[in-house]
């Protein structure tokens, strides 16, 4: 029990320091969105074209150039990032009645997509240092429930096939990704990144999104850079194969003719607008720049507080990786301060929010498998995310 509340005023007139254009307007976002270069330019092109649609150079512009940004063989846009989700696990071979492994502690969309497939989600722990997938936990609950058969990884409980993976980097923290892919392998586990939060975080020296056998960016409109709405597949070299079957499915599965309406498989009308994909190239050409405002809004957080007589304490990116810092996040002494916290900064026009309320304790998820989730389960309690937009 706490017996004095803490009085977080000097936090907040540190926030209101961090961003000053917000704070004398009277209130400071959790993070908004900024079009500081060619995006009028490129949206009038749209209109000046009446290339606003499904076809247009944006889209190949936007694809091209995200790949060449990220390192991927290819990269397939896509309407969002819950779709990208879809279309990731539905190309890494999850079909109904699959498991699905991922993490309690991520954006309802993560979990969401695996039922998309008729799978289920199982969710094992995080790491205290990424916020996202364990490799040692998950390694711990695949020894316990887990055997190979035939070259698949089944549920000795359930008899279920696990058919894939899905880490998220959390708040743009990059996971560990090594341990995850040696694990994966080992146990037959097709690898998906869910790299919606983080476009513009490393994990040592290759972007996120690049490592499994398919990753996917977000383009929301509270991310990093946005399309108003959109998200993009990444593939390997390895796997352009997939990126072929990708822009197929998310285009109707309608087969190349100058006439015909043929199409050879069920497929999804999941393809970006070039409306869409031209603010994206926009965007784009400002990422480096505000990853780098990001880092610096980060850095002044960090240095605040280091030490700080609240006890909070700024989450810092994880050994070898070099994260976007896309929201800020602060861990709080316990649950009661938690509350306390987003009480007064929300009263003083400074928005924060809890992290997201584990999926396992969502009705749609109640009956869901889950390991040890104690780590997740105590940054519930204590995770608070703190303004985190670009300072022009
Ligand atoms: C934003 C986000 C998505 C995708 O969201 P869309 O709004 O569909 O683009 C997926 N997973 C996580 C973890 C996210 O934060």
């Amino acid at each position: 029990m706490t017996q004095n509340k803490v009085d977080y005023q000097p936090v907040i007139d540190q926030i209101k320091k961090t961003y000053p254009d917000y704070a004398a307007g009277g209130f400071v976002p959790l993070h908004a969105a900024t079009f500081s270069g060619n995006e009028k330019k490129y949206l009038d092109e749209c209109i000046d074209t009446t290339f606003v649609s499904s076809v247009g150079e944006f889209v190949n512009r936007f694809e091209r150039d995200i790949a060449a940004y990220t390192g991927a063989a290819k990269a397939v846009v896509c309407v969002s990032g819950t779709n990208g989700l879809h279309m990731a696990l539905m190309l890494a071979g999850v079909e109904r009645g699959d498991e699905v492994i991922t993490q309690p502690l991520t954006f309802i969309a993560t979990a969401n997509a695996i039922s998309y497939c008729g799978a289920y989600p199982v969710f094992v722990d995080v790491d205290r240092d990424t916020m996202g997938l364990s490799p040692s936990k998950m390694a711990a609950w695949l020894a316990e429930h887990a055997e190979v058969r035939d070259g698949q990884c089944c549920n000795k409980g359930t008899g279920r096939r696990i058919k894939a993976c899905v880490p998220m980097h959390t708040f743009g923290h990059p996971v560990h990704l090594d341990e995850l892919v040696a694990l994966c392998r080992e146990w037959h586990i097709e690898l998906v990144e869910d790299a919606a939060e983080s476009l513009g975080s490393f994990y040592k020296g290759r972007h996120t999104g690049t490592f499994g056998r398919v990753g996917v960016l977000s383009f929301n409109g509270n991310k990093t850079i946005t399309t108003g709405g959109g998200g993009m597949l990444l593939f390997n070299a390895e796997n352009i194969g997939l990126a072929e079957r990708a822009k197929h499915l998310t285009t109707q599965a309608k087969v190349p003719h100058r006439w015909e309406f043929v199409h050879d498989a069920v497929g999804y009308n999941y393809r970006m607008p070039n409306i869409n994909a031209a603010l994206g190239c926009a965007q784009l050409e400002c990422l480096p720049g505000y990853v780098e405002s990001k880092r610096q809004v980060a850095e002044e957080y960090r240095a605040y507080f280091n030490n700080h007589p609240s006890g909070i304490e700024f989450f810092s990116e994880p050994a070898d990786t070099r994260s976007n810092y896309w929201l800020n996040a602060v861990i709080l002494p316990d649950h009661e301060a938690q509350i306390e916290f987003l009480t007064q900064t929300n009263d003083s026009g400074v928005m924060t929010r809890p992290i997201w309320e584990l999926m396992n304790r969502l009705p749609m998820f109640a009956d869901a498998e889950c390991g040890d989730l104690s780590t997740a389960e105590w940054l519930a309690d204590r995770v608070v995310n703190i303004p985190s937009s670009v300072r022009l």
